[in-house]
Formats: structure tokens, C-alpha cells, sequence
């Protein structure tokens, strides 16, 4: 049985929002986006996440996927409702909530050591050179760069740029790892390599990461939320997936899962039929 919260999907007003029970710890509390050129992105966007949980974010292209995160990450701002982590609300960017893009944003003549340890020496700069070395070593390590330490981007491959983005964005040590699309631009061997590798992370860290993807597969082997949203204008969550595999996962084993299948196709249904992109065309 799939398990989730289902919702009126006969009109968009009417969309009600999923039930969450769990402890608050990011709380996209009733959230509206208004544009400045007065397009309506996102209406009445409901979501409580729990502390160290892992939320993938599906939905079509130009939905407000980004929009939402964004806001989440302090660099817009709601134009109606809140969204809070420990009920403080987030008005302005911040080191407890780091941001990973597709396209990498690295210092292009930097080398991946200084494109971490610049952002390490930005938000810890009353720790001594040693510690925040070891801090940039540790967290190259972990994305298994240390032998690419002196190397500049333009010299590595998108697979390795993604993981000195991923190092730099952990290093900070977020309370919020944000991921927008990240390995959109990646091979799909690259890019499953980064997903068990990410998963590694997380099941070692614990941050609460809520994630991008276009990638259905992707989505349903990460999360342990996965949330669908509905096309924009007023585009809001349209249901919430329990992704119920036990962790560590193992993508074959997953695979060879039924429940799997059932909700792969369920998701495939939300987004290529009852809300498929030309809806409203
Ligand atoms: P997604 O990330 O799901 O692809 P976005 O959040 O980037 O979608 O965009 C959602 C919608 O809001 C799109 O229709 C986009 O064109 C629009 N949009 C995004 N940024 C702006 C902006 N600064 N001004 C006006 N409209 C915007
Ligand atoms: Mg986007």
C-alpha cells in the first residue's frame, strides 16, 4: 500500500495540505510567492520537516520548486507566511543552510583546496589555519578529492566539480543542506555514484537535506519524504510520499522491491497525468 496523504485534486483551490505530525524542526508554514511582475508562483505551500530528514522535491520545470528553496535558504523572501528552523524565522542567508547548485559555483581559478577553505574561512574565521586545514582536508576526504587537492576546476571533471561544491557546502556544517538539481548535469553513472555517496554523508551527519530533482529514481532512492508539487501559477504541494526502504538502501535490492514499482508509478501518475505540464494550456 502506498502511503500518503491524499488530497482534492479536482480544482487547484482546493488542494488541501498533507497532515504532519512529526517533530517541527523547518516549518513552511502557508507560504504565497507574488513575483514583483505580479506572477503568482507559489500559493499556500504547507510543510513541516523533521531535524535530519532527507525531503526530495519533484515537480515540473518552472513549477516553483526553486522558488520554494529559496526561501528556505533566506535569498527570497515569502510574500505571505513564514518559513522558520526552531520557530526563528529566516529573513537573510546563512551559514546553517547551505545552498548546492548544478552548476557548481566554484572560484574557476582557485584550486579545489581554497575553493573550500575560502568558504571555511568566511564563517569560522576565529579558527586557527591548522584547524580549519584539517576542517578542508576532512571534507575533501570525505568526497574522496584529497588527491585532487591542487587541482583548479577547469582541470576536473562535473562529476568531481559537484563534490568540491558538496565538500564546501558540509565543511560550513549546515544544519540544512540545500540541493538544487545538483547532479541534473551529470552522467548517470557520475551522478549514482554521488547519490550513494551523498547518502554515506547524510547517514554519518544527520543534516536535514531537502533536495531537487527532476530524476524520479533519484527522488525515490534518497528520501525518506518525497514531495510532489502541482504546475504553477499558485503552484502548491500537491501530496507527500512516505518512502518507507529501510537505511542504508541498497539501490538493487530497492529495485528489486514491488512497493518500489508502486511508487515510482505513482509518482509517474501525479506528474504525466493528473498533473501533467500542458493542464492548463
Ligand atoms: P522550478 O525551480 O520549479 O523550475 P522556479 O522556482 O525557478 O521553478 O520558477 C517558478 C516560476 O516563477 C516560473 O514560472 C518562473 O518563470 C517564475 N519566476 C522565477 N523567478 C522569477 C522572478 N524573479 N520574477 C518573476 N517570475 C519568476
Ligand atoms: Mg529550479
Amino acid at each position: 500500500m502506498i502511503n500518503t496523504t491524499k488530497n482534492q485534486t479536482d480544482t487547484k483551490a482546493k488542494v488541501q495540505q498533507p497532515i504532519d505530525r512529526r517533530q517541527p524542526f523547518l516549518v513552511i508554514d502557508n507560504v504565497h510567492k507574488v513575483y514583483p511582475n505580479g506572477y503568482r508562483a507559489l500559493e499556500n505551500v504547507n510543510l513541516t520537516v523533521a531535524e535530519g530528514e532527507f525531503i526530495t522535491l519533484i515537480g515540473h520545470s518552472g513549477c516553483g520548486k526553486s522558488t520554494l528553496l529559496n526561501m528556505v535558504s533566506g535569498f527570497s523572501h515569502p510574500s505571505e507566511g513564514s518559513v522558520t528552523i526552531n520557530g526563528e524565522k529566516i529573513t537573510k542567508p546563512g551559514p546553517d543552510r547551505m545552498v548546492v547548485f548544478q552548476g557548481y559555483a566554484l572560484l574557476p581559478w582557485r584550486t579545489v583546496f581554497e575553493n573550500v577553505y575560502i568558504a571555511v574561512n568566511a564563517v569560522f574565521p576565529d579558527k586557527s589555519k591548522v584547524e580549519k586545514n584539517a576542517i578542508v582536508n576532512e571534507h575533501l576526504a570525505m568526497v574522496g578529492l584529497t588527491e585532487a587537492a591542487e587541482k583548479r576546476p577547469p582541470q576536473i571533471s562535473g562529476g568531481m566539480k559537484q563534490r568540491v561544491s558538496i565538500a564546501r557546502a558540509l565543511a560550513i556544517r549546515p544544519k540544512v543542506l540545500i540541493l538544487d538539481e545538483p547532479f541534473g548535469a551529470l552522467d548517470a553513472i557520475t551522478k549514482e555514484e554521488l547519490q550513494e555517496e551523498l547518502l554515506k554523508i547524510w547517514n554519518d551527519h544527520r543534516c536535514t537535506v531537502l533536495m531537487i530533482t527532476h530524476d524520479i529514481d533519484e527522488a525515490l532512492f534518497l528520501a525518506d519524504r518525497l514531495v510532489m508539487m502541482t504546475n504553477g501559477p499558485s503552484a502548491t504541494i500537491g501530496e507527500v510520499l512516505e518512502i518507507p526502504f529501510p537505511r542504508p538502501r541498497d539501490r538493487v535490492q530497492m529495485m528489486e522491491d514491488p512497493e518500489y514499482y508502486n511508487l515510482r508509478n505513482y509518482a509517474l501518475d501525479f506528474l504525466f497525468h493528473r498533473f501533467a505540464h500542458d493542464e492548463d494550456a
